[in-house]
């Protein structure tokens, strides 16, 4: 059951009649009991996380990395489901703080700075500094206060540019996780071609492009504003720690997706009501003077937490089909996320959601995005088809008019290495982007030129392992669907390139199961157990019965 009644998430009324105090009252009503109930499902998640990564237990599934299993699984990366872990972990010999926490005394942002800071002997005197403070203060309090796994500092860089030109940047990022043997995020492929780039370039480099900019005032007002929630949670969250005798990979993973699901909803309806509060500014009629700080002290949440569920819900707004999956369950955050920029022209897209691994569904949605520069269709792939990169020909018909961008959010010192990077190569006179062309063209001649690229049944998977869900690239081992020992020939077809791991430890310990014919016809078997079926079966990335 929501929390939030129908009528209230519909937002019918209008804008500029609305009592500002009244509806400002009222949403923090709402808001403050989701981010309780959102807190409770972090708790549950957290216990049940304890238990699975202590046992390793995404191997067991058949899974190499943990952030392969994070992210198919529950649209969470490795980082934050490690946080919520350590948080039930400390809590375990904090007795007070996990009472005051079960009373809804503190918020979860305060719970995991007192689990950071406090021992079994100071947690009484944590606890009273904690109810007399604002969130800021007490996070000034703790001597090393955790990185927050959803609030770490970012610029954005953004380019305008020929579109044949973000085609070539799509191509060098492409490179650069081959060349580091890893799904590299974005931040972190700019940052290798920058230095790749740097350390070819002679010219100068400017040795301050960049500054921090001015920290946020820290005035808040003087009620730190968290008292007491109680929200009934749903009860199949609750029953979800009864844990039973032994820890089984399987039905922690279930009951782990169970309480992702619970909180996915919660986060749906937090949007909405955010949307609302952030538009007009209603942070103000409690004195803050921003909606991050707001969020911060009267929901225990971060502010970048808020301003992407806010993202999501705008997208959301356009694209009714998604929305539906979102709101029920049925797709991820982070699938909607990756299909926000593709769904609104086609409904096809939401489909396809269910029916491909996460590591697919990127793919196929980035390939859209190349096709939609060329000015082709962006329907979704044939199921399993290879998805070809857009001809370089096709991209060059608009051929300097500036009409996309070249975008990447990243730590400062990244976006103040790449800005050096294209100094370095820039042309005198010429705009930027003729710079950030020499330096793609260079970083990918570069690389392309490395021997390790001509293995044929690499390039056919694409140098990266080829079981469904796994972005290794490092390692790669060339292995033989059907054995030799049983007769398995030696032709690509029987040859598929899978990461180490998945090779050594996942076949051949009988995890995984693969048969059939490379690169397209080969069905997977992951998590394989005895007497019932295995946890995900596969054809390559598409999912099946
Ligand atoms: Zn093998
Ligand atoms: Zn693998």
């Amino acid at each position: 059951m929501d929390v939030v009644p129908a009528e209230v998430l519909a937002d019918t009324g209008d804008r500029r009649t609305v009592d500002r105090d009244l509806r400002a009252r009222q949403l923090d009503g709402y808001l403050r009991r989701l981010a309780r109930q959102e807190a409770v499902c972090r708790r549950v998640l957290g216990r049940l996380a304890r238990t699975f990564l202590a046992g390793r237990y995404h191997n067991r599934l058949g899974f190499a990395r943990l952030g392969d299993w994070t992210r198919e699984r529950l649209g969470l990366s490795a980082r934050q489901v490690q946080d919520l872990a350590r948080v039930a972990e400390r809590l375990e010999s904090l007795p007070a703080i996990a009472a005051a926490f079960a009373a809804g005394d503190v918020s979860w942002t305060q719970t995991r700075l007192l689990a950071t800071a406090a021992t079994p002997d100071s947690e009484g005197e944590w606890l009273a500094l904690a109810r007399d403070r604002t969130v800021r203060a007490l996070e000034a309090l703790v001597a090393r206060p955790p990185a927050d796994p959803d609030e770490r500092h970012r610029l954005r860089f953004s380019l305008r540019c020929p579109r044949r030109l973000r085609a070539r940047w799509r191509q060098a990022v492409e490179l650069a996780r081959r060349m580091a043997g890893s799904e590299l995020p974005l931040a972190a492929a700019a940052e290798v071609i920058a230095a790749e780039g740097l350390s070819a370039a002679p010219a100068p480099v400017d040795d301050c492009p960049f500054r921090e900019p001015p920290p946020e005032p820290v005035d808040t007002p003087a009620d730190p504003g968290w008292s007491a929630v109680e929200v009934p949670i749903a009860e199949d969250v609750e029953k979800l720690l009864q844990l039973g005798p032994a820890g089984d990979p399987f039905m922690i993973d279930e009951r782990l997706r169970v309480a992702r699901r619970a909180m996915q909803r919660i986060d749906w309806q937090m949007g909405v009501l955010l949307r609302t509060f952030f538009d007009l500014r209603l942070h103000r009629a409690f004195g803050f003077p921003s909606a991050s700080r707001y969020v911060a002290e009267r929901l225990g949440l971060s502010g970048r937490k808020a301003r992407a569920l806010v993202a999501l819900e705008r997208g959301l707004r356009r694209t009714p089909a998604l929305a539906a999956a979102y709101r029920e369950g049925n797709v991820s955050w982070l699938r909607a996320l990756t299909l926000l920029p593709v769904a609104s022209r086609d409904d096809a897209w939401v489909a396809r959601a269910g029916e491909v691994t996460l590591r697919r569904l990127v793919a196929e949605v980035e390939w859209a995005l190349d096709r939609r520069d060329a000015g082709l269709p962006t329907a979704p792939p044939p199921p399993g088809a290879t998805l070809a990169p857009v001809e370089r020909q096709m991209c060059a018909r608009s051929d300097d008019m500036l009409d996309a961008d070249i975008t990447f959010a990243a730590a400062p010192s990244v976006v103040a290495l790449f800005r050096a990077a294209l100094d370095a190569f820039r042309p005198a006179g010429e705009p930027r982007w003729k710079a950030c062309e020499k330096l793609l063209e260079h970083v990918c001649h570069e690389w392309e030129a490395q021997p390790q690229h001509r293995d044929p049944v690499f390039a056919r998977d694409g140098w990266r392992c080829a079981v469904p869900a796994c972005t290794s690239r490092a390692n790669l081992h060339d292995h033989h669907i059907r054995y030799r020992s049983a007769g398995g020939d030696n032709s690509r077809a029987n040859r598929v390139a899978i990461c180490a791991w998945h090779h050594l430890r996942g076949i051949h310990l009988g995890r995984i199961r693969a048969h059939g014919t490379a690169p397209h016809a080969i069905t997977w078997e992951i998590g394989v157990r005895r007497g019932r079926p295995p946890l995900l079966r596969t054809l390559g990335d598409r999912y099946l019965p």
